[in-house]
């Protein structure tokens, strides 16, 4: 094992969770259709031509020179690419297997469920949707047509948070008691307009875009859903920008195996980690809901994975199953996506009322 600075290296081969790429020998790809095509479409784009199951078959757009530009450049023909209106008759489409909804969060429920009664499988974008009866009413569809249902949690594919759930549900750490985690960046130069602050589009402020990841990993540490929230608004500063949702938000979960987590997020201030304390040790990612590369150390020592690119992982991760004709494994599915909008609601609730809400499912 290496040393580096007097701390032990964790290195991948230590990292037995970890799923490196394999070429299937079924070579017969996933055929995704990307619908919407802003700028998390085009990373996925480009992350799609580095994926070993995965094709870019087909485009569904709204807005008419795209169709040719990016028909163009990733070589769509012209029988593959969908608007908003004729987007329904893709269901005669052989071509296409899985529908990947990265439109504004007000759309995925209904583009989810188009796809899904159209006989496509679906990857929706987080949030899954604007609040947790819709997400009922996505996985409902998806399961009355017989398609699995995916939420792109792309840190759910990289080494880092492997390794964090694999610390945590051995004795390595001991129960987990408190874990911290933040995420928050200070917005600059958005346009006023922008649909992440119009919450009719964005169903909220930092909340539903970024906090949403500090409750994946809440939640995904824990191995159990919380059953209380306490939530407080941050102050609004910069009123020309927050008319609508929230600038900043921090709140509190109570978990039944006694875990309390702390978190934050904020469109206002820096900040991006999770830190797990157990009874025998800690994990600390920092930064830890990027793109890779995360940094992150635990009692065991400092971690050192592979560079990876987290959306062909996803990606290609998810086209295993779905070729294999295998469920979904439950942590990547919609009842997460469920899950954590459930989470949302409450918190907002709580937030709203200044009150401990408990936090119910379905
Ligand atoms: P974007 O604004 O860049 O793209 C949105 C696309 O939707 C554009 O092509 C736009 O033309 C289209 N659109 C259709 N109707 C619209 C309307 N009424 N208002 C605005 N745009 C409209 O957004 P994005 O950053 O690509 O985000 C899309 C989705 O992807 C969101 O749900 C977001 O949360 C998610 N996302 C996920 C990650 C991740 O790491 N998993 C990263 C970024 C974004």
């Amino acid at each position: 094992m290496a040393v580096v600075s007097g701390a032990t290296l964790i290195t991948p081969t230590l990292l037995s969770s970890v799923k490196l790429k394999t070429k299937l020998t079924n070579d017969k790809p996933l055929r995704i259709a990307l619908c919407g095509l802003g700028k998390y479409a085009k990373i996925l784009a480009e992350a799609l031509a580095s994926t070993h199951n995965c094709k870019l078959m087909g485009l569904i757009t709204g807005t008419p020179e795209k169709e040719v530009s990016w028909g163009e450049k990733y070589n769509i023909p012209s029988k593959n690419i969908y608007n908003y209106k004729n987007f329904d008759t893709i269901k005669d489409n052989k071509d296409i297997d899985l529908v990947y909804v990265v439109l504004p969060n007000s759309m995925h429920k209904e583009f989810t469920i188009r796809a899904a009664n159209s006989g496509k499988h679906v990857i929706v974008e987080k949030p899954m949707a604007l609040n947790a009866p819709d997400c009922l009413e996505m996985i409902a569809a998806c399961k009355k047509n017989k398609v699995q249902l995916a939420v792109g949690y792309r840190l759910h594919f990289d080494p880092y948070y492997h390794e964090m759930k694999r610390l945590a549900s051995t004795d390595e750490l001991g129960p987990v008691r408190y874990i911290d985690s933040g995420f928050g960046y200070r917005i600059k130069g958005w346009a006023k307009d922008a649909w992440h602050l119009k919450k009719e589009l964005s169903g909220g402020g930092p909340l539903p875009n970024i906090g949403i990841y500090c409750i994946q990993n809440n939640r995904y540490i824990l191995g159990e859903e919380p059953k209380y929230v306490t939530a407080q608004f941050g102050p609004i500063q910069r009123p020309e920008y927050f008319k609508e949702v929230e600038e900043s938000i921090t709140w509190q979960l109570e978990f039944p195996g006694g875990a309390i987590t702390n978190s934050a997020s904020s469109y206002s201030y820096n900040v991006n980690k999770i830190y797990a304390s157990g009874d025998k040790g800690f994990i600390e990612l920092d930064p830890a809901h990027n793109y890779a590369p995360l940094k992150g150390k635990s009692s065991q020592g400092i971690m050192n994975f592979p560079l990876i690119n987290q959306q062909s992982e996803q990606m290609d991760g998810i086209a295993e199953y779905i070729l294999r004709d295998e469920a979904l494994p439950t942590h990547i599915t919609g009842e997460e996506g469920y899950k954590d909008m459930v989470v949302i609601d409450a918190i907002y609730k709580s937030a709203k009322t200044g009150r401990k809400v408990e936090i119910k499912r379905a």
